[in-house]
């Protein structure tokens, strides 16, 4: 087998910024880029432009430092090379892996976090079938957003959803549809399924999207002993978050009363995040989940052995300097 499928050591997290293209609707607003990306040294300067007291123009350049830094001709299947397909392995071994795309709306969230699930359940399977072949491992398939506070199951009409805890600390998130998949065409039907069904919610604007975190989980299970009449045991869990758009955090001023409920969620789950990482990181006992529903959906994937990947993503237009570099900030606190 390839050299990579050896347990490499791998880091409990990871941060990396993905940088996106200047798109048209920038570009014809005559928007500048003011992100430079020096892969080599995983090192970004952002180029902010200020004004003196006189109304004279400076430039202040702001330099981070991440684990790795993805400029804009980095293709999807680089970016799963260098954050998800490190883990997969380690997740036949009872490790719980989280990948979160974090960012402002339209920084190119959905566009990192859509193909990665796909590549990584090829892997799995791959796995599944050679090196773990006839081992009783299986696969599943689960997806749903919070909107509000609330759970809806992505691949079962939006239904609504509960959650429990039992009391050895695990999650359970009562009638989540699981679908045991054994082929990679099943799962894209899936994830497409699950995707569409986020896009349409109530209006089927990208607005609505831009509001909820979708959670999809592959989930491997063991056959306890070869026995088929006891239910599958949890090996391990790979999670990918689509983050609500960061800027929606600050929608607490809003004239709409739903608007300003929803961005107080938000703002408070993303809070909730980057202390759990941060606890993680130094291996804290005590992990402050209960600061969200978020956080507290995958309190089981930040207990015991867990690897976390945040993906950052930017736009690199001078119109969005000040979301870049909240998003640059909050990525740089995790790290
Ligand atoms: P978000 O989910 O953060 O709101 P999207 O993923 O929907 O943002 O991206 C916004 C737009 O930018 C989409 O049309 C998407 O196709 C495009 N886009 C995002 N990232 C890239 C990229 N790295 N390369 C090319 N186009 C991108
Ligand atoms: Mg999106």
């Amino acid at each position: 087998f390839p050299e990579k499928e050896k347990a490499a050591p791998v880091a409990k997290i990871k941060v990396v910024v993905r940088k996106r293209p200047l798109n048209k609707k920038e570009i014809s607003k005559k928007e500048e880029d003011i992100i430079d990306i020096e892969q080599q040294s995983n090192s970004l300067t952002v180029h902010e432009t200020k004004l003196k007291v006189d109304l004279t123009e400076y430039v202040e350049k702001h330099e981070f430092v991440f684990d790795a830094v993805l400029d804009e001709d980095v293709s999807n299947d680089e970016v799963y090379r260098e954050t998800v397909e490190p883990v997969v392995p380690a997740i036949f071994n009872r490790t719980k892996a989280t990948c979160f795309a974090y960012g402002q709306t339209g920084s190119g969230k959905t566009y990192t976090m859509r193909p990665l699930p796909l590549k990584a359940s090829q892997d799995i399977l791959r796995l599944m079938h050679h090196t773990y072949r006839n081992q009783g491992y299986q696969l599943f398939v689960s997806f749903f957003e919070i909107y509000g506070g609330k759970l809806f199951d992505l691949l079962n009409e939006r239904s609504k959803l509960c959650m429990r805890e039992d009391g050895k600390q695990k999650v359970c998130i009562v009638g989540l549809q699981e679908y045991r998949v054994s082929d990679v065409e099943t799962i894209k039907e899936l994830i497409e399924k699950g995707n569409a069904t986020r896009s349409t919610g109530t209006t089927g604007a990208n607005e609505e999207s831009s509001r909820s975190h979708a959670i999809l989980q592959l989930a491997i299970k063991k056959r306890v002993d070869g026995n088929d009449s006891k239910p599958p045991r949890l090996a391990g869990k790979l999670s990918f978050i689509d983050l609500a758009g960061s800027e929606r955090g600050a929608d607490t001023t809003d004239n709409d009363k739903q608007t300003r409920i929803e961005g107080a969620e938000i703002n408070k789950s993303l809070l909730a995040l980057k202390e759990c990482i941060r606890a993680l990181d130094n291996d804290q006992t005590h992990i402050p989940f209960r600061g969200s529903k978020l956080t507290e959906v995958l309190r089981d994937s930040f207990i015991g052995d867990s690897r976390t990947v945040m993906i950052s993503c930017i736009s690199p237009s001078s119109g969005s300097c000040e979301h870049t570099l909240n998003t640059l900030r909050y990525a740089d606190r995790v790290k």
